[in-house]
């Protein structure tokens, strides 16, 4: 991207780092083969996708024996919550009214299904209640939750919620979403407890197209897709490689640089705050700083739409999103409405990277103050 560009869409996406496009080519070359043919170049191919499994499991918590390679994080949510959360006897899943939609439309799923689904709601800045969640899991067969949330920053004390189900219901798989997590939190400490955990390449300066299922123990899922061997039975379909030896690439580069970016992230996080205090409540912070991860600020916008303020903003060349990319087509974020907020508040979210430096975060600033409405006294 030339540097004129400023990009504050982490959470949406991230550009590919040199070292995981590197790992991407040379399995890309070198790694062709079948990985489940048994000849030599095979082999080679399936010895890549073990190594990168162990990546990936180096990175969120070893006790998660089976990784299944998958397209993505929408992939691995839907089989945990079909896959695990309707396997048994009991059919009764419940998560929160903001988690994402590759959970929250897998539920409705399932309820079609004849499931039963209940959603939790959350506190006014997205706080997730934990002997709330665990109370309306009695009778579950499955509970999902974010651990990062996608929109807001806010974190969800996953081993609390563990201990809590151990008492409300034992039997429940717990499913984490950990795609906002990976890279910004050390995973294996935020995702005790939990049976399952999504991850996905592309929000760690990894491809598109490629995620994965991590799995406690024997824990097994009845597989979306049917009509081959591969990953124990558990995903059908000749794995991605090269996409594979990235993702491993990417989950390393990010848990090494993990404590740098903080620091940096956590100083970048408070110049915003700082500068957008100058708006009043024409643009500020939704949740206080402490209680978001550093780098991803969601705002509140009053006095435009998003999308007029948004494309203010990329005329400067400063790129923000409106909430999540996957509901990029409604103007207004889904979450808000979840929390309760009025009609006319609008959600602004400036999500910051590894490559994010002062500047960026000024030119947001000088960009936001161009792009706003003026001030009412
Ligand atoms: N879960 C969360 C919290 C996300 O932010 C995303 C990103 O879009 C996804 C799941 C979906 O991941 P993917 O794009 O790999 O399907």
């Amino acid at each position: 991207m030339p540097d004129a560009e400023i990009y504050l869409d982490h959470a949406a996406s991230t550009p590919v780092a040199p070292e995981v496009r590197a790992a991407f080519l040379e399995a890309l070359d070198g790694a062709w083969a079948n990985p489940s043919s048994r000849h030599a170049p095979g082999v080679l191919a399936g010895r890549v996708l073990e190594r990168s499994r162990d990546a990936l499991r180096e990175a969120v918590g070893s006790r998660f024996r089976r990784v299944v390679l998958t397209s993505g994080a929408t992939e691995a949510n839907n089989v945990a919550v079909l896959g695990l959360g309707l396997g048994g006897r009991k059919r009764k899943l419940v998560t929160t009214v903001i988690d994402h939609p590759s959970v929250l439309e897998t539920l409705q799923h399932a309820v079609l299904q004849g499931a039963d689904a209940e959603l939790v709601p959350v506190g006014p800045t997205g706080e997730v209640d934990v002997e709330r969640l665990a109370q309306a899991a009695v009778g579950a067969s499955l509970v999902a939750v974010h651990v990062v949330h996608n929109e807001l920053g806010t974190v969800v004390d996953v081993p609390a919620l563990a201990e809590a189900l151990s008492h409300t219901a034992p039997e429940a798989v717990l499913h984490v979403d950990a795609v906002q997590a990976l890279g910004k939190l050390d995973l294996p400490r935020h995702v005790a407890g939990a049976t399952s955990v999504a991850v996905t390449a592309h929000k760690v300066y990894g491809p598109k197209g490629i995620g994965a299922l991590l799995l406690a123990g024997e824990t097994s899922p009845r597989p979306l897709l049917f009509g081959g061997e591969q990953q124990d039975g558990l995903r059908a379909g000749t794995e991605n490689v090269p996409g594979a030896a990235a993702f491993a690439a990417a989950a390393r580069l990010v848990t090494a640089e993990r404590p740098v970016v903080r620091e940096r992230l956590l100083r970048l996080d408070r110049r915003l705050r700082e500068g957008v205090a100058a708006f009043g409540d024409r643009l500020a912070p939704l949740v206080p700083a402490g209680r978001a991860v550093p780098g991803l600020v969601a705002l509140t916008l009053r006095g435009l739409p998003p999308e007029v303020f948004l494309h203010r903003l990329e005329q400067h060349r400063v790129y923000a999103s409106a909430g999540s990319a996957c509901h990029a087509r409604l103007s207004r974020s889904a979450v808000l409405q979840a929390l309760g907020a009025p009609a006319d508040v609008g959600l602004i979210r400036v999500s910051m990277g590894r490559g994010t430096t002062d500047d960026h975060v000024d030119a947001f600033l000088a960009a936001a103050r161009a792009s706003l409405p003026e001030a009412t006294a």
